[in-house]
């Protein structure tokens, strides 16, 4: 990749980590928010190993979610958890939504 943004994919992650909403670090970085979200997914690959790990169910509930899951990461501190597949757990949306009901109010964000 070669464009120039403000902020590497990790200073996106860090700040998205500390409860940033998307558009506050598209801003800052200069980018669309849609590229934010882009470089702040989980990339394809992991979440299918998320996937295969949790066997399409939800880590809380068991539902069996397969590709709706959510990809969600326990604890959010380090910063290259997206790649650290100890660190995400498979979620359906009911029991993903809440975990970051308490950030969420300070922004609009997904
Ligand atoms: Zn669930
Ligand atoms: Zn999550």
């Amino acid at each position: 990749m070669t464009t120039k943004r403000k902020l590497n994919a990790v200073a996106m992650l860090r700040r998205r980590l500390a409860g940033y909403s998307l558009q506050a670090i598209a801003d800052e970085a200069g980018v669309s928010r849609t590229r934010v979200h882009q470089i702040l997914t989980p990339p394809v690959a992991v979440k299918e190993a998320v996937r295969v790990k949790f066997k399409d169910r939800c880590a809380e509930c068991k539902t069996l979610v397969g590709t709706y899951g959510h990809v969600h990461l326990v604890g959010a501190k380090g910063i290259d958890t997206y790649q650290d597949i100890t660190k995400l757990e498979l979620l359906c949306g009911a029991c993903h939504q809440p975990k970051h009901a308490r950030k969420r109010r300070k922004g609009k964000t997904e």
